[in-house]
């Protein structure tokens, strides 16, 4: 008798084949679909993009078995909504800024950047190494999701004002389109903080609604076209001396992943976040060259008001801690992390890049 007709009488082939050999490749590899969505529209091709490209790594790596499919904002859910969309299963991920939900707590803010906060090595620094990533998901574990950084847009500017902003005082009435804290502190300071999204910040700075926006850096506010209305463009952002995007994956649906496919979404978001921020380093200088060709007038602000609005960052940050324990606990231990950046930062990387910068300022 062959061996195929033996197997087959007594019935064991197909129950020998699928306990061994079957479920241990369907344990390893599995097919999975998944649904990403993004809090930014298609248009901004450096942010919105990079949830592609980490869709791309992970289905190469997988050979085409974990399909991530991704949706821009409004497709799903608001942008502003993504997070719960994830939080509640909607959908199995999102790629968001996590202080686009303050709102819930201030504490996410961390997760993107507060003001006055880190640079973008020194925030991969605190997620990666310092301990601030293990931190932020014990209280993103509250909302259902796991965390990790993917995508940054370095320093961003001050935004877009149709007149300038000479003292203090300049700031009382001025309404602004700005998020996360940096709204808070300004409306410390007297000004009126809106939230406007991407798309309807151009009509309403032409018609005037508005005094004020900004957004991210040259190579993102160049398409919006502020230049047109609003030609003082002032730096830095000092709400956001960088801001971290995420990858937040509901906490159940990454729990039922194969190790394997866990450690390569973990590698593929690692990827995204150092390539964003290329992108946007290789961007910007051209973007701000063509800007200031098209009217864009550079301003900085005074040291007057950077030291009037820190005052107002860290008085805002005392009271925040007071009221609650997850925001004390994150804060804490973020800004001692800033204390020593900056202790090192000045010796080598601020006198080699100010050296650089003096020498190609002088031809
Ligand atoms: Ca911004």
């Amino acid at each position: 008798m062959k061996r195929r007709d033996f197997m087959k009488s007594t019935g064991l082939g197909l129950v020998a084949a699928s306990a061994v050999a079957a479920p241990a490749i369907a344990q390893s590899a599995p097919e999975i679909k998944w649904r990403l969505t993004s809090s930014f529209p298609k248009s901004l091709d450096t942010i919105y993009g990079g949830a592609e490209t980490f869709a791309k790594a992970v289905s190469e790596a997988t050979d085409g078995k974990f399909q991530i499919q991704v949706f821009a904002a409004g497709e799903i859910v608001p942008g502003l909504q993504a997070l719960d969309a994830a939080q509640n299963g909607t959908v199995e991920m999102t790629h968001t800024s996590p202080y686009y939900y303050v709102g819930k707590d201030p504490t996410f803010a961390f997760g993107t950047v507060v003001p006055f906060g880190l640079n973008a090595r020194q925030q991969n620094s605190w997620f990666y190494h310092g301990g601030g990533l293990p931190l932020l998901n014990e209280f993103f574990a509250k909302y259902n999701v796991i965390s990790m950084p993917a995508g940054n847009t370095g320093t961003q500017m001050g935004g877009w004002f149709r007149k300038e902003i000479k003292t203090v005082d300049d700031l009382k009435g001025l309404k602004m389109r700005i998020a996360g804290l940096g709204g808070t502190v300004l409306q410390r300071m007297g000004a009126v903080p809106q939230q406007i999204a991407g798309g309807d910040i151009y009509p309403a700075l032409e018609k005037g609604t508005i005094d004020a926006a900004e957004w991210v850096g040259p190579y993102d506010d160049e398409k919006l076209g502020f230049n047109k209305v609003a030609p003082y463009y002032y730096a830095p952002g000092w709400w956001e001396g960088n801001a971290a995007l995420h990858m937040m994956i509901n906490q159940a649906k990454w729990n039922e992943l194969p190790k394997s496919y866990k450690a390569i979404l973990t590698q593929a978001a690692a990827m995204v976040n150092g390539d964003m921020q290329a992108k946007y380093d290789h961007g910007n200088p051209a973007a701000i060259i063509r800007l200031l060709q098209n009217g864009a007038q550079l301003r900085a602000f005074s040291p007057e008001i950077m030291e009037a609005c820190y005052k107002a960052a860290t008085e805002m940050y005392a009271e925040f801690s007071a009221k609650s324990a997850d925001f004390k606990k994150v804060h804490d231990h973020y800004m001692a992390f800033r204390g020593e950046q900056y202790l090192w930062w000045q010796i080598a990387e601020y006198n080699y890049d100010s050296f650089m910068i003096r020498q190609r300022s002088r031809g």
